[in-house]
């Protein structure tokens, strides 16, 4: 039996789902606790105690430290509409193009029309859109570990992509290695609730009197390659007009709160995939700190993924791919020092206990304690503008590289 039904705690679950789709006598439901995430309840009456459940737990069995990256390369997609859409270098974008164009199909997070964030499965390019983008949520896994079974038995090429526990699911899930199946895992921050992101929406729907169809957590026309930097498109209820909406301070408590580590499921803050032993065929991440260690690197400000190549299969696909991307090779101490989530977990804070009350219960107190300060309006405003004027951007970005070769 898995250890969670034990246990009880909840840093013995990620959420994965992989227990109750192995299950065979649909013993186990998910059910959502007070904060908003699911965990595996047994019913009982139903389990046969065949331990199936155990053996694809990824919290039970995390990766075995034996894999080691055959490469790693800071790299950054050739098509500026397809970079500008994604969040870092726009490499998943490329992976999902591939394996597209080898007929086969693809799963990964994306929004759902009640902007629920679920895993999907797809085969057709014009939904790729969907999937572009980080989204700093739990995306529910749903079916998808059975769907992708079927697709794999089928004979069909399948480019699963997921944080590392959900990849890690899949593969125990599987139970075998399969030669159609190939994986990309990210460096993971950790995540939060859909339930906390909801409650962003409802306050921000309350406040515009719209409704909210799309939400982007990095916004490069905004920000440009950066983390502060969302915003999200909603529809007036009283004209029915499309309106843009930056710098919302509901949207920027939520990131600053996600950040700052103050919103992860508790796992998270034990995560064992945080180092470079890796779970995914590649791995896809932010090559935070390239300014210092690859100043060279050819605009670095239009974003820049760090990507590890972990096994053979993954080689292969990156040569591949690699003439549609600028690219550079990386030392694994540069990747290692300038990504935290490569060698720990994200730091519990004290704040971390209260967090989610105060976002339910105490609103204006969460929106307080992470909204900006006037200094800081004025300094992303300022950015912005500076950003979308060309001559002054054209400094910024002198005065920048300057600063930071000293
Ligand atoms: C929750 C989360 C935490 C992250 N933490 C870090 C970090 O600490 N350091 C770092 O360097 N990079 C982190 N990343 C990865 C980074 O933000 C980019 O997603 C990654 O570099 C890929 O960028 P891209 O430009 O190639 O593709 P993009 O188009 O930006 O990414 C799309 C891919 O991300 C997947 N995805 C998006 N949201 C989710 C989600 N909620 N759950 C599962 N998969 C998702 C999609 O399925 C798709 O495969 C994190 C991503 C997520 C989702
Ligand atoms: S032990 Fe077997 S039957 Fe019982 S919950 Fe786990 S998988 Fe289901
Ligand atoms: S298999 Fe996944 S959902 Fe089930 S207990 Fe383990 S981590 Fe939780
Ligand atoms: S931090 Fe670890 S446990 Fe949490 S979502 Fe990411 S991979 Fe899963």
């Amino acid at each position: 039996m898995i250890r969670y039904q034990t246990t009880q705690s909840k840093y013995d679950c990620c959420g994965c789902r992989a227990c109750e789709q192995i299950c065979p006598k649909q013993a186990i439901e998910m059910k959502t606790d007070e904060e908003g995430f699911l965990y595996p309840h047994i019913i009982l009456g139903k389990c046969i105690n065949c331990e199936l459940c155990n053996k694809v737990c990824p919290i039970e069995h995390p990766c075995k430290p034996d894999s080691h990256p055959i490469q790693i390369i800071a790299a950054q997609h050739k098509d500026l509409a397809v970079l500008q859409a994604s969040s870092s270098g726009g490499i998943f974008s490329l992976l999902a193009e591939y394996v597209l164009k080898h007929k086969g199909v693809v799963y990964g997070a994306a929004f759902d029309e009640n902007m629920y964030l679920r895993h999907i499965r797809f085969d057709d390019e014009n939904k790729l859109e969907k999937l572009r983008g980080s989204k700093y949520i739990q995306s529910d896994i749903g079916k998808t570990y059975l769907q992708a079974k079927e697709d794999l038995k089928a004979g069909r090429l399948v480019y699963f992509t997921g944080t590392p526990c959900q990849i890690h699911g899949l593969k125990l899930f599987l139970r075998k290695n399969y030669d159609n199946l190939f994986t990309s895992d990210l460096i993971c921050h950790g995540t939060p609730s859909y339930k906390i992101f909801a409650k962003t929406l409802k306050h921000i729907e309350q406040e515009r009197r719209g409704k909210v169809f799309s939400y982007s957590f990095r916004d490069k026309n905004i920000g440009g390659w950066s983390c502060c930097s969302s915003s999200s498109f909603y529809k007036d209820n009283k004209s029915q007009k499309n309106n843009y909406l930056k710098y919302d301070r509901n949207m920027y408590a939520y990131f600053q709160a996600f950040i700052r580590g103050h919103l992860m499921r508790y796992v998270c803050y034990k995560c064992p995939f945080c180092h470079v032993h890796r779970s995914g065929d590649i791995t896809l991440a932010d090559c935070w700190g390239i300014y210092k260690f690859k100043p060279d690197f050819p605009n670095i400000t239009g974003g820049v993924s760090l990507i590890l190549v972990n096994t053979e299969k993954g080689n292969v696909v990156w040569n591949n791919i690699c003439t549609d991307v600028v690219q550079m090779p990386i030392e694994e101490k540069d990747a290692v020092a300038n990504n935290a989530n490569l060698r720990r977990p994200t730091p519990m804070p004290s704040e971390r206990e209260h967090s989610y009350v105060n976002a339910f219960i105490h609103y204006p107190q969460f929106l307080k304690r992470y909204q900006p300060k006037t200094k800081e309006i004025i300094m992303l405003y300022a950015k912005y503008y500076l950003r979308h004027t060309p001559v002054f951007y054209c400094l910024y970005r002198i005065v920048k590289r300057i600063c930071l070769k000293k």
